[in-house]
């Protein structure tokens, strides 16, 4: 059985320091909030290129502390990919704002570019580009567009560790970026984890009050804040692990080439990358037209793939208000992809394999 991803197995190679450093944690008798917290933070505001970053709970929450850190709120729009997981979506409407969606561009899967400015009211008041799949947005045009209307880039980054476009790391591509640690993703700690990056001083130290229920000092509260606060023991173990990250990538990106190199099967179409944004394949996503059964067919030989995503956020009971609203080219993706074993553990034979029985599918 290939398995889509083996976390057992991505973390094992980093047991003994993982170890050591948890074992440090403890016995410090200081879990939240201490000095591994602040080492991370530092180490990872520095791998992206950015002057600070504020560790929080989860990716949903450093997107939703961003927004409301900005003080946006009801009335005021945030232009989001319809493509996107609904976490992006979450950010927005739970800080009263409204997610005003674009279909994405069939080519990157990512927000489509051309499609953005008509949807840019008095009301608008951020836009956040989302990397999926690993693969950073072509930025250029949102920041002209930003500049032009006076909004905010808020990047959702919590498929894209280590991705760049033109050589700027996500994280420092826009005002502000969110990042997930679940363990699932290209860095991800052993629990849920998340983390804010931003050049904005003012915009960090807002964060860092709202993460800790609005606290300035202790028992003291400037705002009505959240608890979202990254534990030591999570950030000493992203600590381990981000040392390792470009060479993770590194890996995902041999396996992906290999992939793209291999796959014959006129039934398919594999996805794209583009040298000024450079991919580090969270996922690899291929697209077939009889999906459903391309998934079971793979199934019945042993080899596991997921849909990211199955449906869309507007198709989701949780956002009625938006049955009614139609995004054909969204919603046809979602029919069609299909994602492959992708993880910096896989081995080449087990590649070799996908590929071999990828070829032998007569399903087109
Ligand atoms: C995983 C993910 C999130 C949310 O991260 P959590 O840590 O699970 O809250 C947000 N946006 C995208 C695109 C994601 O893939």
């Amino acid at each position: 059985m290939i398995r889509f991803l083996n976390l057992k197995k991505i973390n094992e190679r980093y047991e003994p320091e993982i170890t050591s450093r948890v074992n440090k944690v403890i016995k410090s008798g200081w879990y939240v909030l201490g000095e591994e917290v602040e080492n991370f933070e530092k180490n990872f505001a520095a791998y992206c290129g950015a002057k600070f970053a504020v560790s929080c709970a989860n990716g949903l929450d450093a997107l939703r502390l961003i927004i409301a850190a900005y003080g946006f709120g009801c009335g005021d729009e945030i232009i989001v990919p319809a493509n996107t997981y609904i976490a992006s979506i979450l950010a927005i409407s739970q800080n009263g704002c409204t997610p005003v969606l674009v279909e994405p561009d069939e080519r990157t899967y990512n927000i489509d570019l051309e499609l953005i400015e008509r949807k840019i009211t008095g009301r608008t008041k951020a836009i956040m580009p989302v990397h999926l799949y690993g693969q950073a947005v072509e930025m250029k045009k949102i920041c002209g567009l930003a500049k032009k209307y006076n909004l905010k880039i808020i990047e959702d980054a919590a498929q894209a560790h280590g991705a760049s476009y033109n050589g700027v790391k996500t994280g420092h591509l826009g005002d502000a970026a969110g990042f997930s640690f679940y363990p699932g993703k290209n860095l991800g700690c052993l629990g849920d984890g998340g983390c804010v990056t931003t050049d904005d001083e003012q915009l960090a130290s807002r964060i860092r009050v709202l993460r800790n229920y609005g606290s300035d000092r202790k028992y003291h509260h400037i705002a009505k804040g959240f608890n979202s606060r990254l534990d030591e023991i999570q950030a000493a173990v992203l600590d381990v692990k981000l040392k390792k990250l470009d060479e993770d990538n590194q890996r995902r990106r041999q396996i992906a080439a290999f992939y793209r190199k291999n796959i014959k099967n006129p039934a398919l179409i594999l996805p794209e990358t583009y040298e000024e944004t450079a991919h580090v394949w969270h996922l690899f996503v291929i697209r077939c037209q009889k999906r459903d059964e391309l998934q079971k067919y793979l199934k019945e030989k042993g080899i596991e793939t997921l849909i990211h995503y199955p449906v869309p956020p507007h198709k989701q009971l949780a956002y009625q208000e938006m049955a009614g609203e139609s995004f054909p080219i969204s919603e046809r993706l979602h029919r069609e992809v299909l994602s492959l074993p992708m993880s910096q553990v896989i081995e080449e034979d087990e590649a070799g394999y996908v590929v071999e029985v990828l070829n032998d599918w007569g399903g087109c």
